[in-house]
């Protein structure tokens, strides 16, 4: 397939393309098609920015009706009917039935803004300057989310000192049994421990990037207890983990916890189109009018894609019922490979996002990745050293086409490993 004009004229920034070499030219559902009509399966899902699939139909007439009206598309942040609608229905679908009460800004569309905006905002409601984020953590590439992003590669490209930003261990970083919590309030309660009380802690529940590291509700619990003890907002990155990956809306209501910021992106406009938004407690909502501003935060084709999304599947608990039933089948057959490789290999995650990681060989991702995607499956790699194959599969994919590609990936798991 031709990429010469990519080669040519693309700057070597560019990432996926070089994984998955071909070009792309329609998609559906858990399919991506190439210009030459070739069929992939997608278990990437756009790294979780399309949980209920390509192009749903469910969504697709509300966006073609809305273009045909003229609705407007970019309104910065005025008032229209589809961001009206839009928090009508997120209050009443997602809010009030998990009795949360938040306020919410629409940032600018990338999950690195929303991060930024939340950072900033405890920041700003603390007069502290210092976050606590998690070893392995990932909270997006603008230079204040970045400071929290924990991976050597990204922070590198920074070219300018991180800074206002300290690492603690993530739950299981020290192995099973060290409660790396012990350690943090331990620091917390000792003034002479050089940690300067956080202006937040910033956490995902399930680290997407990080290698599909699940912390445990007890861990999520007891850091929720330290942030209220100590006065500490906590926020919850739920970008990649958020809208239905975890099993739940969010990935936080499993272990009962109530974050005082929580930032969402990817999933939530539904078909794919870029929107960001933060949670804010109404007590830290301390912003005054523009203070965190920006031209793309009135996406009105992607709120009308969001409305969709949680019309069609979060009016009852079906669909979660289903994510995780879903999930229990990939989580078995990923248990039954490891098995297969007895001291090899790790299953990790939760919901419907899994990791299989191996425990010796550092190119077990892209060899797996590689070998997936020559027999017709699109899967990513994550974790510190891309030692981890991630499983990612829209959440609204049928049996047939999840076992199709999960038989894909085990045979791709067996190659990787008899070429260690
Ligand atoms: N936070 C998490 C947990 C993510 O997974 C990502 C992206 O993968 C981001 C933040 C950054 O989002 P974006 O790439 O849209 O800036």
């Amino acid at each position: 397939m031709d990429l010469s004009i990519f080669d040519e004229w693309e700057s070597e920034v560019r990432g996926y393309v070089r994984s998955f070499p071909v070009v792309f030219d329609t998609a559906h559902g858990s399919f991506l098609v190439d210009q030459d009509g070739t069929e992939y399966i997608d278990f990437f899902s756009g790294a979780s920015a399309l949980n209920y699939g390509h192009n749903n139909p469910n969504f697709k007439p509300a966006l073609i009706d809305y273009l045909e009206k003229g609705g407007i598309i970019h309104g910065l942040d005025m008032a229209t009917t589809a961001k009206a609608e839009f928090i009508g229905a997120f209050t009443e679908l997602v809010l009030k039935p998990r009795g949360l009460r938040y306020k919410l800004q629409f940032t600018g569309p990338t999950g690195a803004n929303a991060t930024e905006a939340a950072m900033k905002l405890a920041r700003l409601a603390t007069g502290r300057t210092n976050v606590v984020a998690f070893t392995h953590g990932y909270h997006g590439l603008s230079l204040g989310s970045l400071a929290a992003t924990a991976a050597q590669h990204y922070r590198h490209a920074g070219s300018v000192p991180l800074t206002n930003v300290t690492f603690a261990p993530y739950d299981g970083y020290y192995g099973a049994g060290i409660d790396t919590l012990a350690l943090l309030a331990k620091q917390l309660d000792d003034p002479s421990s050089g940690l300067d009380l956080p202006a937040a802690f910033i956490v995902e529940c399930i680290q997407g990037e990080g290698g599909v590291n699940a912390a445990s509700g007890e861990w999520l619990r007891g850091l929720a207890d330290l942030a209220r003890r100590y006065s500490i907002p906590l926020i919850v990155d739920d970008i990649q983990a958020g809208v239905g990956r975890s099993g739940d809306f969010f990935s936080f209501e499993d272990s009962g916890i109530t974050p005082d910021l929580v930032v969402l992106s990817k999933s939530l406009s539904g078909y794919g189109l870029p929107m960001s938004l933060v949670l804010i407690n109404p007590d830290l909502d301390v912003w005054s009018p523009g203070a965190h501003t920006g031209t793309f935060r009135g996406n009105n084709l992607a709120f009308v894609g969001a409305t969709a999304a949680l019309k069609t599947y979060w009016a009852d608990g079906a669909f979660p019922a289903e994510i995780k039933r879903k999930g229990e089948l990939v989580r078995s057959r990923l248990a039954a490979i490891a098995e297969q490789h007895p001291g090899e290999l790790d299953v990790r995650g939760r919901g419907m996002f899994f990791g299989l990681a191996s425990l010796g060989d550092p190119s077990f991702g892209a060899k797996v990745s590689q070998e997936a995607f020559h027999h017709g499956v699109i899967i990513e790699t994550a974790g510190a050293r891309d030692e981890v194959v991630k499983f990612l599969p829209a959440l609204t994919i049928d049996d047939e086409t999840l076992l199709r590609g999960l038989d894909i990936v085990e045979a791709a798991v067996a190659a990787a490993l008899a070429t260690v």
